[in-house]
């Protein structure tokens, strides 16, 4: 796309240091235009901060309650049983996220992108104000990210805390409300879990995460309760109160639960309200996501978005080549179109969950003939530790086509098998080119390319 560069303070002006705008950021200045970004809280957005990375900590420390316990059938044994401090972590988890917070800025400076700290409103559609100062640019983009979201549930927004508050928790509670069926729900109570917390999680539907494979969500919810976590589907909060230092939260059953901590995990909102879109004449939805088309263009030509913000996936590799590619198209003129359809997601539960591709579900809507192969088995390790847990895989595999249209795990590394796994897909793998791929030996992914034996066929 052309660009005046001389009307302009800046030709491309990023709101928020996330993960989609930092990458757009520092990509258009490599390509060679006058870039500035601005940031009201911290930099690397949330994954870095209050995302991905310090709830992957969490579950790397959380996952050592198992260690301690299988290896003590590989002949290891400890004078006393290991204990944890909940401080020593936090306080190792915020030096890494301060680590982080500098690599970020250190990578927008030796890119030449010029800093802005605080948050910006549009006052115009050519202009923002970040702290009293205004700055122009030819191009926008909105990357500003989501916050946590908690329903009109009575007391919940006084008493409940939300994911951005877990992480720097003074004390690990000894027993936890969960309210929330989805990812951060489901890796909160598996955490939270692992370090002993007395958990209980309350969903208000049949069956957690919903959209993932049912038979990755059934395994998923067996595991957790043979696990100790007290699982209430179909329970929906009336009220939350405070007596003492302890946090009651009431059910529509009337069932009343005490806890130290009650974690609402209902969703996230985007951070759009006080962005000043209608000066800059850029549209919303219902829900405060900005409207784009395939581009990444809101309603005025001249602005942008992506990431969490336009609520299409929202997920940090998305957002960040959401930003990628519209860095190159407007600065590069690189065309480009998106592909949703095979994007690698993990659930990081205890065990862990991969995916990519659709679920059996969703396959079975769109296609008329199914071939589903499965796997379950007891992990080698689990031989001598005694853990009785299973990991299962499945494909799913079109009738007509032979093209694996979906690629599930609920087992220990399931995340790490799950990304090759991405690669075939996205690159339109048959089965028999997972047929003719060479297992490697012993592991749980070789599972993936030695199913021969179809375990059911669908067709509708
Ligand atoms: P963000 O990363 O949210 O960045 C937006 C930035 O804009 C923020 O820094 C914000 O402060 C700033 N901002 C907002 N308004 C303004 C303004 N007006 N002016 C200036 N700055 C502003 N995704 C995964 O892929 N894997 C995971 O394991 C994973 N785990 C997660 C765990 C949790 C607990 C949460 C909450 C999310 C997780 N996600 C995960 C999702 C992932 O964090 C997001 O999809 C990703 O961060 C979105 O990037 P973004 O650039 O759209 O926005
Ligand atoms: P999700 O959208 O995944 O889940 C929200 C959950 O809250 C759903 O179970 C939903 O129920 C429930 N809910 C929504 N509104 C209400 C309400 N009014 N009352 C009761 N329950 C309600 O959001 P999260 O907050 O868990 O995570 C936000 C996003 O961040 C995720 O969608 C994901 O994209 C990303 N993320 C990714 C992770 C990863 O990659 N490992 C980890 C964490 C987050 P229902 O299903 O019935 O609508």
């Amino acid at each position: 796309m052309p660009f005046d560069e001389h009307e302009f303070d800046y030709d491309y002006f990023v709101i928020g240091a996330g993960s989609g705008g930092v990458r757009s950021a520092r990509i258009a200045a490599q390509n060679g235009a006058k870039v500035a970004i601005a940031e009201g809280r911290f930099f690397g957005g949330t994954c870095v901060n209050v995302g991905c990375v310090p709830k992957k900590l969490l579950s790397y420390g959380s996952h050592f309650a198992d260690d301690f316990f299988d290896a003590k059938g590989f002949g290891w044994d400890f004078e006393k049983e290991p204990t944890f401090d909940w401080a020593t972590l936090i306080a190792n988890k915020n030096k890494e996220i301060e680590r982080l917070n500098g690599i970020y800025l250190t990578l927008l400076n030796n890119s030449s992108v010029d800093i802005y700290h605080g948050y910006a409103r549009f006052i115009d559609e050519h202009t923002v104000e970040i702290d009293g100062k205004k700055v122009t640019a030819q191009y926008f983009l909105i990357a500003v990210g989501g916050k946590p979201f908690i329903p009109d549930h009575k007391g919940a927004k006084d008493h409940a805390i939300t994911s951005d508050d877990i992480f720097y928790l003074k004390e690990l509670p000894k027993k936890l409300v969960v309210v929330g069926g989805g990812y951060i729900a489901v890796e909160f109570a598996s955490i939270m879990n692992g370090f002993g917390v007395d958990v209980t999680l309350l969903y208000r539907g049949e069956m957690f995460l919903r959209g993932f494979d049912e038979d990755i969500r059934k395994r998923l919810k067996t595991i957790m309760e043979n696990r100790g976590i007290d699982l209430r589907f179909n329970s929906d909060v009336s009220e939350v109160t405070t007596k003492d230092d302890q946090k009651i939260i009431t059910l529509l059953s009337g069932d009343k639960i005490m806890a130290d901590q009650i974690l609402y995990a209902t969703g996230r909102v985007p951070m759009t309200e006080t962005l000043g879109l209608k000066e800059a004449n850029v549209n919303i939805d219902n829900g405060g996501n900005i409207v784009v088309d395939d581009h990444f263009k809101t309603s005025n030509d001249r602005i942008f978005a992506v990431g969490d913000v336009i609520n299409r996936v929202p997920l940090t590799p998305v957002a960040i080549q959401e930003g990628h590619f519209l860095a190159d198209y407007l600065f590069k003129d690189n065309d480009f179109s998106m592909d949703y359809d095979t994007i690698a997601t993990a659930v990081f539960t205890t065990p862990s969950i991969g995916t990519v591709g659709m679920s059996e579900e969703k396959a079975s809507r769109d296609h008329i003939h199914l071939d589903i192969y499965e796997s379950e088995f007891r992990p080698m390790k689990y031989t001598l530790s005694g853990r009785q847990e299973k990991t299962y895989m499945k494909l799913i595999v079109c009738g007509q086509t032979d093209r694996v249209l979906g690629c599930h795990m609920i087992g220990p590394d399931a995340p790490e098998i799950i990304q090759m796994a991405g690669i075939a897909l996205t690159m339109k793998a048959t089965k028999a080119d997972f047929d003719k791929t060479m297992a490697l030996h012993p592991c749980a992914a070789e599972e993936f390319v030695t199913m021969r034996t179809v375990s059911r066929s669908v067709k509708s």
